[in-house]
């Protein structure tokens, strides 16, 4: 186990909301950063937007296991790696009997088994250069409790969170760190495409804090967990939700 937490990490979903943000703060606290996402174009705009050179944005989608293969060995052979954080990511609101089979299974397909694709992609490299690192997963506030509507994107989230724990348990061993954060409602385009007028109004009334994140509080709470800052960390699931999850009775 030579080399210490830092330098490289991959942002999946870097180019919008959550997955951006992170990448900035990660670069101001002086990470190497590459972005994973679906499009050029977007990968692009965010890279400028970044101030990072073109080729650190990679089009990968992470559903496509010999693509997440492709990009891992790419950067891989430019960049010893250090950590990753899954923030890729699809969104979906509709009741349990309204889900196809098929939508279910293309939300854990992409939420879940596209995490633990990219994850398994760089720890398997860790472990066989004896690196140690760290990842950090965006699952939701929908993974720990019932909300309607939720039911493949929360059963996705759970997931994520569940292997977060089983990860963190069996990496642990080789001084790898798997930790998550659990968002609440985020102000990012995901959110805005989802959440309707009525759903807006009723989480300000649920969350204790009475408002929406902010893609940098979700971020800083990553590069928390990245950083040696939190070295004793693993296997935790943070949420970053103005107290939802933990809110009790109210009024
Ligand atoms: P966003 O839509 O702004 O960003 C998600 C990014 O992931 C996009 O750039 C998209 O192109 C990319 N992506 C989607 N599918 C992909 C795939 N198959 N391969 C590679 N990239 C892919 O969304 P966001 O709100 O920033 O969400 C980021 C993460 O945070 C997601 O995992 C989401 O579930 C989670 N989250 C968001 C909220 C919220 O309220 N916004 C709350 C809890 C959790």
């Amino acid at each position: 186990m030579g080399e210490t937490v830092g330098g490289t990490v991959i942002v999946t979903g870097g180019a919008s909301g959550i997955g951006y943000e992170t990448a900035e703060v990660l670069k101001e606290r002086g990470w190497s950063v590459y972005l994973f996402d679906l499009k050029r174009e977007a990968l692009e705009t965010a890279c400028a937007g970044l101030g990072l050179e073109m080729e650190r944005g990679l089009v990968c989608d992470i559903s496509d296991e010999a693509a997440v293969e492709d990009a891992v060995a790419t950067v891989w052979a430019r960049e010893r790696v250090g950590a990753v954080v899954n923030c890729a990511g699809i969104g979906a609101d509709k009741a349990a009997v309204e889900t196809s089979v098929a939508e279910f299974r293309r939300v854990l397909d992409i939420n879940l088994i596209g995490s633990f694709a990219v994850s398994r992609a760089v720890a398997s490299r860790w472990l066989e250069a004896g690196m140690v690192g760290a990842i950090v997963n965006i699952s939701s506030v929908s993974g720990m409790t019932g909300n309607k509507g939720r039911v493949a994107y929360g059963s996705s989230k759970g997931g994520v969170n569940l292997m977060t724990l089983v990860m963190a348990n069996e990496l642990g061993r080789s001084g790898i760190r798997v930790n998550a954060v659990a968002p609440g409602p985020i102000d990012t385009p995901l959110a805005r495409s989802v959440h309707t007028d009525d759903v807006r109004r009723q989480w300000a009334e649920r969350v204790p804090l009475s408002r929406y994140g902010t893609p940098r509080e979700v971020a800083m709470a990553v590069a928390f967990l990245l950083s040696n800052d939190a070295s004793y960390v693993n296997g935790h699931i943070l949420t970053v939700d103005g107290g939802f999850v933990s809110a009790g009775l109210a009024s």
